[in-house]
């Protein structure tokens, strides 16, 4: 049987072989007992009571188990749940419903609950929405108890069934819990985010997981072969067993002692949280800190100078002498603040987007600068990464207001770091055709892929139908990198790349190769990088290079690369399914199943098309 490939996104890195198990972790709701009449109040809230205490004790008895085994970040998560089943509020409110309103207590939990879940959904803060997750698990926990439907069913679907991978819908605290005591190799999900803490478990327990969007539409059957690989973000269906032996050897190394690299390693980190010793022990410092999220976690406005100190300053405690290189704000595009309107934008990713913003709120940008000046006094080495720069005249308002925010702490006599460098990050290709003169003005430069080569390809990133223009490999593309890569070695000045690029697998020889002596990659590539890179055959690679820049198409590119023994990027990567989306049959176009007319059902199965032409193609052929 032929390997079928689906792309998704990685929630927990890792490496997974095994077959296929369906578990349905959103039972029905309480219809089925709804209607339950019950003549004594006091035995019904004696009822919910007795299955609070019996999820407390479960729940501590694992906050323990983790303890020992030293995985303390996991013990707090699951503190947290035992916080809201102590929490008084919650408990009274359960019992007023049941008490008022006569409500058994599986529909008095779902009401009170729901009621919080509500508020919070509607959170645009990503951190903030993603905890209803840990409020809806104990109300799936506690309703299962309460039907006396414990996790024992969990392990009855996993009877013979081998290193099973679960399929899911969303993920889950408890199904993470479970999933580790039960030996699952991996899971499946189609709801759910890598910041979630359900991921954060599977991160520290090391049990991949990716996120299938249209999981649903997969065409997996219980018991069938797979193989999650999560380091490059796919899954493969029926993988032969080379297909098993490469990725698997992808996924391994150790990391205890550091390697002589071909170029030198950064990690990108999103919170000061993601820093621990072994990072810092594996990488040359912090490459990227992207803080946007620091901004996007505050409900209620940009957060004050105070916080964001606090924030950059746990940083540079933990980062000790290593180098810190901090992006200072680039909100916009996709990623936009609850409390701040961005007015009207067609195209939010050519519209107001990090400096473009501070032309009207240049307050902003001052405090945010000051925080981090004052904050830097704390660690060895700040390095201020300014993203989006477009041309020379941009980078100097930019040092306009960073001399502005030194001035103002110099003049209020507050401490600050006086000794650091700045940087730019290369994001638009404006900035490529003035690259010698914006590095005259700064100290060392960093090249962010994902919006370059969107920006040069005009291809919006997110767009799964046009993902064939998005080519890192084409030799326009390398071109453009060799050029950088010239000019920051003939002004003498550090140059680093921080885009998804430098963390792919399939694309990392052609840096190398390209001459790039820094990487900065996310965290959770080291392993797989590193190994790759300590096997590398450096002077190989630089010749093969050296013949694809001045190849015509990307199939060259990609035919010399293979000729050579270099990875080669995998073929027909599928379209990425997203919530909400499906591919015509047909056509094979990512289309919408909401509000889409063109829809059929074929024994049980719904088909989506992007028109009537397309479906009726489907029904005429009988291609079911
Ligand atoms: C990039 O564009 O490559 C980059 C590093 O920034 P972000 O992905 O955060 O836009
Ligand atoms: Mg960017």
């Amino acid at each position: 049987m032929a390997e079928l490939l689906i792309r998704g996104e990685i929630l927990a890195p890792g490496i997974a072989a095994g077959r296929v198990c369906f578990f349905n972790n959103q039972p029905d709701s309480s219809a089925d007992i709804s209607g339950r009449p019950y003549s004594d109040i006091n035995a019904e809230i004696g009822r919910f009571d007795r299955e609070i205490k019996r999820l407390k004790v479960d729940l501590q008895a694992a906050v323990k188990i983790l303890q020992i085994d030293s995985l303390y970040e996991a013990a707090e998560i699951i503190q947290t749940h035992v916080l809201i089943l102590e929490d008084k509020d919650f408990l009274g409110r359960v019992h007023e419903q049941i008490r008022k309103n006569h409500l058994a207590a599986e529909i008095a939990l779902e009401h009170v609950l729901g009621e919080i879940i509500d508020i919070l959904e509607k959170s645009e803060n990503l951190l903030v929405s993603q905890r209803t997750a840990d409020i809806r698990d104990i109300m799936l926990r506690l309703k299962m108890n309460l039907k006396n439907e414990d996790q024992a069913v969990f392990k009855k679907v996993l009877r013979n069934v081998n290193s099973p991978v679960v399929v899911l819908k969303e993920l889950l605290p408890s199904m993470v819990l479970e999933a580790r005591e039960s030996k699952v190799s991996g899971l499946l999900v189609s709801e759910g985010t890598s910041l979630s803490h359900a991921a954060i478990l599977a991160k520290s327990f090391g049990i991949p997981v990716l996120r299938i969007g249209n999981l649903r539409q997969a065409p997996m059957k219980h018991n069938q072969e797979v193989l999650i690989d999560a380091i490059t973000g796919r899954l493969i269906l029926d993988p032969t067993k080379e297909s098993i032996q490469a990725v698997k050897k992808t996924g391994k190394t150790d990391t205890r002692e550091k390697p002589l690299l071909p170029v030198g390693v950064w990690a990108n980190i999103i919170d000061p949280e993601q820093v621990n010793r072994e990072l810092l022990l594996n990488t040359e410092g912090i490459g990227l800190y992207r803080t946007e999220f620091l901004f996007m976690h505050n409900q209620e406005g940009f957060p004050d100078e105070e916080t964001q100190y606090s924030v950059y300053s746990s940083l540079f405690e933990k980062c000790g002498k290593s180098p810190v290189t901090i992006r200072t704000l680039d909100i916009g595009g996709d990623k936009i603040l609850p409390y701040f309107s961005f007015g009207p934008q067609d195209n939010p990713f050519l519209g107001l987007r990090a400096h473009r913003i501070y032309r009207f709120h240049p307050e902003i940008l001052h405090t945010q600068l000051r925080a981090i000046l004052r904050a830097a006094v704390k660690g060895g080495q700040l390095r201020i990464l300014f993203p989006m720069i477009e041309s020379v005249d941009e980078l100097l308002f930019l040092k306009k207001l960073l001399f502005r925010a030194e001035e103002s702490l110099k003049d209020s006599g507050t401490e600050y770091i006086k000794n650091y460098e700045q940087g730019i990050l290369i994001e638009v290709p404006s900035a490529v055709w003035s690259f010698n003169n914006l590095l005259e003005l700064v100290d060392f430069a960093s090249i962010g892929t994902n919006d370059l080569f969107q920006y040069f390809f005009a291809v919006d990133r997110n767009n799964a139908n046009i993902q064939h223009s998005y080519q890192p490999e084409n030799p326009a593309a390398l071109r453009m990198l060799k050029s950088l890569v010239d000019t920051a070695a003939e002004a003498g000045k550090p140059l680093n790349i921080c885009g998804e690029t430098a963390s792919d697998l399939h694309y990392l020889p052609l840096l190398v190769g390209l001459g790039f002596d820094n990487i900065s990659i996310d965290f959770h590539m080291f392993n797989p990088v590193i190994e790759l890179l300590k096997n590398l055959d450096v002077s190989g690679i630089k010749e093969v290079v050296r013949k694809c820049l001045t190849s015509a198409t990307f199939i060259e590119v990609r035919n010399n690369l293979e000729k050579a023994g270099f990875a080669a990027r995998f073929d027909a990567a599928p379209a990425v399914f997203q919530e909400q989306e499906a591919i015509d049959p047909v056509c094979k176009m990512v289309v919408h199943t909401e509000n889409n007319r063109f829809v059929t059902e074929e024994n049980g199965k719904r088909y989506y098309f992007c028109s009537q032409d397309c479906m009726n193609r489907f029904l005429n052929k009988g291609n079911k």
